[in-house]
């Protein structure tokens, strides 16, 4: 899978994703990350990047020359999805994770500032995507955010040990309880079930598990599911 990143800081996007399980698959291969800075295209004197919004206001916006020139400097059919990280993007979500994940390449577009001139978007995005409703100050960490959550769908990032399957909102359900060595931690043990090695009986504890979860910490996961739904998936998951 190959990103295209727009963006005045490259070395933030390289080092947030030289980490954990996305930087060995950056290492390996199996994910091309290539970063563009459109301060490399600025034609004036000073390389500036933002001027003043038209019509006044607070804070700057970035101009469309450098980000023109920047998305055009590469290869069209290396594009893919051009995506505008944006607070008025449609909220990402596992389901529109796991679509895009299907494709080949994306090209994130990172504002900073107030944003983008608009003329850039209506010319090249296709996409805005919101890493929720709320603001932050760059694009970077939300394009980091969705690299990582599409890269760990991608066949082999994640180890043996590791499987997107059984992770929260694959099947509209959240995950479950882990535990791992010591047994016993003072006063408190583990679920016995998970110590008696009956593979079906430790499979029907973790779909309970799961749905439990989900009803009381995201009812609105389950509304409109039934239980015999909810059970069917969560049986798929944990198997
Ligand atoms: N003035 C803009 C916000 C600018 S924040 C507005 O009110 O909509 C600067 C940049 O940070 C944005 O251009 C965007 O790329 C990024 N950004 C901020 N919040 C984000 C979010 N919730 N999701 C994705 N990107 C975000």
């Amino acid at each position: 899978m190959h990103f295209n990143v727009i963006t005045l800081f490259p070395e933030m996007v390289a080092t947030t994703l030289s980490y954990g399980v996305i930087g060995k698959a950056i290492d390996s291969g199996l994910i091309t990350v290539d970063c563009v800075n459109p301060r490399d295209f600025a034609e004036n004197k000073h390389n500036r990047v933002d001027d003043k919004p038209f019509g006044g206001g607070a804070g700057m916006v970035m101009m469309y020359d450098p980000l023109h020139r920047a998305i055009e400097s590469l290869d069209e059919n290396s594009l893919g999805v051009v995506t505008l990280m944006s607070p008025q993007g449609q909220r990402l979500s596992q389901e529109r994770v796991n679509q895009l994940a299907k494709g080949s390449c994306i090209t994130l577009v990172c504002g900073r500032y107030e944003g983008i001139d608009q003329r850039f978007v209506e010319q090249y995005v296709d996409e805005e995507i919101s890493i929720g409703d709320y603001v932050i100050s760059g694009g970077e960490m939300a394009a980091c955010v969705v690299i990582d959550a599409i890269g760990r769908q991608i066949e082999g990032v994640l180890g043996d040990g590791e499987s997107a399957r059984t992770d929260s909102f694959m099947d509209g359900l959240l995950g479950i309880p882990q535990y791992t060595r010591s047994e016993i931690l003072g006063q408190s043990g583990v679920p016995e079930v998970l110590l008696s090695g009956h593979h079906q009986a430790i499979s029907l504890w973790r779909q309970q598990q799961s749905i439990n979860n989900t009803k009381l910490k995201r009812p609105d996961l389950m509304a409109g599911t039934s239980e015999r739904e909810l059970s069917d998936s969560s049986t798929q998951k944990n198997e």
